[in-house]
């Protein structure tokens, strides 16, 4: 048997756990997280959470969607985050189903320091996250010996008022770029990289709806992103999956130079 994850002894103040759901599959849950999900005596869970999931926990358990959108709250974070809190305080085994990994843009860190403000230590089940969903649907690895050094994470959407990331770093050769809540920001992020130096021709997938019924997938290059994405008209939820292999800057090196 594989060492068991025994969830952490606070059953007094009840017990909070941060559960990862995978990208949509049912069968991209850890075992752990359907662990959770069968002892929970309430689940919050978000709009890309797939629904099916919930058929795992009891009949007695309490299901509450907290519907939160991509750059839109329908339930306000301070909101949930004192529902979780004020669950755990009854004794309640209280899961926080979030997509995929619920440290990968999943605002974890304001449910950890409210559990932790109650003086609950939450737990955190990993998931699998949407964009090596998206790498194994599409058959590309995330990173290619010789090709990629660097594997980075970044998001097309800050908050509110917060500059967009700064992508100059993220165009260098050797770097694979997973951007999550991209779609809406295509135009910007292919302007962005270009004039960062990326080439026009890295290679772009836009993998929409990973492991859902409704996967779709187009291919792209950077200056081709924009366009694509207008003429596919791919949904969200898309990772944009931005390549910049060592060998097209090689190539580059001794072909047309382009302004950095
Ligand atoms: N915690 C999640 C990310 C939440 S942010 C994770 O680890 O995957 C929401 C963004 O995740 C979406 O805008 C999209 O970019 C990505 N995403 C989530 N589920 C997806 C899916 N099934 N297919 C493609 N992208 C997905």
């Amino acid at each position: 048997m594989l060492p068991a994850a025994e969830p952490p002894a606070t059953e007094a103040r009840g017990h909070i756990a941060l559960v990862g759901a995978g990208p949509g599959a049912r069968d991209l849950l850890t075992l752990r997280a359907a662990q959770r999900l069968r002892e929970a005596d309430v689940i919050f869970y978000d709009r890309l959470v797939d629904p099916a999931l919930l058929h795992l926990a009891r009949t007695g358990a309490r299901r509450v969607y907290v519907g939160k959108e991509v750059g839109r709250n329908a339930w306000p974070q301070a909101h949930i985050d004192r529902l979780i809190v004020a669950e755990a305080r009854k004794g309640r085994r209280v899961v926080r189903l979030k997509s995929g990994d619920p440290s990968v843009f999943g605002r974890a860190a304001e449910e950890i320091a409210a559990a932790r403000a109650a003086g609950i230590e939450p737990e955190i089940v990993p998931g699998i996250t949407a964009a090596s969903a998206a790498a194994a649907a599409i058959r590309v690895p995330l990173t290619e010996r010789g090709e990629t050094d660097c594997f980075a994470v970044t998001t097309g959407l800050c908050r509110p008022g917060d500059p967009a990331p700064d992508r100059s770093l993220l165009a260098r050769p050797g770097t694979a770029l997973a951007i999550y809540m991209g779609i809406g920001k295509a135009a910007e992020i292919e302007a962005a990289m270009l004039a960062a130096g990326a080439p026009a021709e890295c290679p772009v997938d836009i993998v929409s709806c990973v492991s859902t019924g409704r996967e779709r997938h187009a291919s792209a290059t950077l200056a081709s992103l924009s366009e694509t994405l207008r003429r596919e008209a791919l949904p969200g939820p898309a990772i944009l999956f931005l390549r910049h292999p060592k060998s097209l800057s090689g190539r580059r090196a001794g072909g047309a130079s382009r302004a950095a």
